[in-house]
C-alpha cells in the first residue's frame, strides 16, 4: 500500500533515505524534549525521528497519508495528529512547553509556514527541514542580495538563519518543477526586539512592499517629520538595510512624533 500523490496537497514524496535521515540529523535536540513533523506523508522522515531520543508527534492533513501512518508505525499512532498545521491551535498538544519543528514542508504554503512559526517563536527554539529552494535561500539570505527580503529580515530578527544543502528533484515521486533547499533556524539566545514587534513587522512589510523605492517615499503612510526623514537612512531602499538597521528604525519612528 501507498499513498497516492495529490497535487493540490503539494505532496511529493521523497525517495531518498539517505537525505531523509540527513534531514532528520539536522536537529541539535538542544533545549527542548518535543518534535513536531510537519507533512509526514508516508513517514520517510518520520522514521529517522522515531530513532532519536525526542518525543515525535506529526500533524498530517491527509487523511490517506494518515491511515498509512497509523498502520505502519504503531507507536507514533497516539501522537498523529489529523489537521491543517494553518488553522489547528498547538496549544491544544503543547501547552506552553518547547518543541522544535521539522519537515519536508508543503511547498504551497510554505511562506504561511514560517509565518506561524514567527508567531509561535516563544515556543519554538528550533525549525529545520526543506522548502522550494528559492524559499529557502530567501529565508537564509542577507541585505544586498536580491532576494533578501520580508521572510529574511523578520525570520532573522529571531533566528539564526542557515542554509545546510541542496537536493535535486529528482529524488521525488512526483518529482516538483524546481530544486529543494533544506535550512536550519536556531533562536537567538537574546530574541526580544528591543522595538515594539508589530511596529517591527508593519516597517518592513510596507518597506518592502516598494522595494525598489527610498524608505523616505515607501513609508510616506507612517507621516513621519520631516527631521526624521532628514536621516540618511531614509536615502536608502529596504533591502540595503539588514536586520539591525530594520530594528534601529522601528524604534527611531516609535519616538517620532
Ligand atoms: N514528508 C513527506 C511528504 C512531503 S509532501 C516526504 O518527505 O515524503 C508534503 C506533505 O504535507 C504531504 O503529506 C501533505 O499531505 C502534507 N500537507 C499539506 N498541507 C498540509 C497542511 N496544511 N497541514 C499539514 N500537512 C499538510
Amino acid at each position: 500500500m501507498t499513498v497516492k500523490a495529490k497535487k493540490h496537497l503539494g505532496q511529493h514524496f521523497l525517495n531518498d533515505e539517505n537525505i531523509a535521515k540527513k534531514i532528520a540529523d539536522t536537529l541539535s535536540l538542544n533545549g527542548y524534549k518535543k518534535v513536531l513533523e510537519i507533512g509526514p506523508g508516508m513517514g520517510v522522515l518520520t522514521k529517522y525521528l522515531l530513532e532519536k531520543d525526542t518525543v515525535t508527534y506529526v500533524i498530517e492533513i491527509d487523511s490517506e497519508s494518515v491511515d498509512y501512518l497509523k498502520s505502519s508505525y504503531l507507536n507514533l499512532a497516539p501522537r498523529i495528529i489529523e489537521k491543517d498545521f494553518l488553522k489547528y491551535d498547538l496549544k491544544a498538544v503543547f501547552n506552553d512547553e518547547p518543541f522544535a519543528i521539522i519537515g519536508n514542508f508543503p511547498y504551497n504554503i510554505s511562506t504561511q509556514i514560517v509565518f506561524k512559526l514567527l508567531e509561535m517563536r516563544n515556543q519554538i527554539p528550533e525549525f529545520s527541514g526543506m522548502f522550494q529552494k528559492e524559499v529557502a535561500q530567501r529565508i537564509c539570505s542577507k541585505e544586498g542580495s536580491k532576494v533578501y527580503g520580508i521572510l529574511s529580515v523578520l525570520t532573522q530578527a529571531f533566528y539564526d538563519a542557515e542554509y545546510l544543502f541542496t537536493v535535486p528533484a529528482s529524488v521525488f515521486n512526483p518529482p516538483p518543477k524546481v530544486e529543494s533547499g533544506v535550512l536550519r533556524l536556531i533562536r537567538k539566545q537574546d530574541y526580544t526586539l528591543p522595538c515594539d514587534d508589530a511596529l517591527f513587522f508593519k516597517v518592513v512589510k510596507t518597506a518592502f512592499q516598494q522595494r525598489r523605492k527610498t524608505l523616505r517615499n515607501s513609508l510616506k503612510t507612517f507621516n513621519l517629520s520631516d527631521n526624521l526623514k532628514a536621516n540618511a537612512i531614509f536615502g536608502k531602499r529596504p533591502e540595503q538595510l539588514c536586520v539591525q538597521e530594520f530594528i534601529e528604525l522601528t524604534q527611531e519612528i516609535e519616538k517620532d512624533v
